[in-house]
């Protein structure tokens, strides 16, 4: 029998079971997609309850399930994981993308509350969704796969509000600060870093229109007659989370056209 790419394509996590946080619009549903389409089953993680629920059901009612879970309290991202070992049987993919954009004010009226809400959701939530995802995929040796979502703005400032570029520092922090342990484990932990998106994210962040947002990055990005989708950041995860990256962790993938390197913002 002759395989198509396509076919092959098609089984990269066959029988694997993955949590996505923030699945429910934006990068993380698309990834959902692409999760599903390549053979794996997923619990959608998020606060949007109807959104997550109707685009949950309008993949496949048996292999991707919506669970209401804040990723800012623990108990919730705790009880989502046993949620997720017990409806699939096991785990062996966090893709941990939930976000919020902060806000863009001056330094000079910085709002520690905001500041600590971007915080516990950026990074607070990474951490947790880790842990816990961790905890699971140790205590059954299981050489998963946690995939986190940074940003350029953690690579280099200039790009983002003060909130949410300190808070793409750290998603990148906890990706190299808990490679090495957990690495001991077998298990891989890697970052991906995208360019400006139009989601309901950057959108709502920057006040633009989708095909403003798909405009500023013509303008900046390296890949002249294309625009950076929301697909591009899930094929990416999809590779750090199948087999094909089998020995990379500890990597921050940018996926932004040659953005960072055009302008100069990394080495
Ligand atoms: P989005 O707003 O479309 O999706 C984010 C999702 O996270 C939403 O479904 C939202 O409900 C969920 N979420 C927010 N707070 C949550 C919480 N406390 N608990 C659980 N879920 C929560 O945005 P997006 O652009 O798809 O962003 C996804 C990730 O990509 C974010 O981490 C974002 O910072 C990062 N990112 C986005 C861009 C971009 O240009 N869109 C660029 C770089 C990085």
């Amino acid at each position: 029998m002759v395989f198509s790419y396509q076919y092959v394509r098609s089984f990269r996590l066959q029988g694997k079971v993955a949590i996505v946080t923030g699945g429910a619009t934006g990068i993380g549903a698309e990834t959902v997609k692409i999760f599903v389409e390549n053979g794996a089953s997923v619990v959608i993680a998020d606060i949007k309850d109807e959104l997550g629920h109707n685009f949950a059901t309008s993949i496949a009612l048996d292999t991707v399930t919506y669970r209401h879970c804040d990723v800012r309290d623990e108990k919730q991202v705790e009880q989502t994981v046993a949620f997720a070992l017990e409806k699939y049987g096991n785990l062996h993919i966090l893709f941990s993308n939930a976000g919020i954009p902060g806000p863009l004010s001056s330094i000079l009226e910085f709002d520690m509350k905001e500041f600590s809400n971007t915080m516990g959701v950026n990074v607070g939530g990474v951490a947790a969704t880790i842990k816990h995802a961790a905890r699971a995929m140790v205590g059954r040796k299981i050489a998963g796969s946690i995939i986190c979502t940074a940003s350029v703005a953690g690579s280099f400032g200039g790009c983002a509000g003060h909130d949410y570029t300190a808070s793409k520092h750290g998603v990148i922090g906890l990706v190299r600060s808990t490679c090495s342990e957990l690495g001991a484990h077998g298990i891989r932990v890697n970052s991906i870093s995208p360019y400006a998106v139009a989601t309901p994210l950057t959108c709502g962040a920057f006040n633009m229109e989708p095909a403003e947002v798909e405009a500023a990055g013509h303008v900046f990005a390296n890949l002249h007659g294309t625009t950076l989708k929301a697909t591009h950041i899930a094929e990416a995860a999809l590779f750090l989370a199948s087999d094909d990256s089998a020995y990379i962790s500890g990597l921050d993938l940018v996926v932004d056209g040659g953005f960072s390197v055009v302008n100069r913002c990394l080495p």
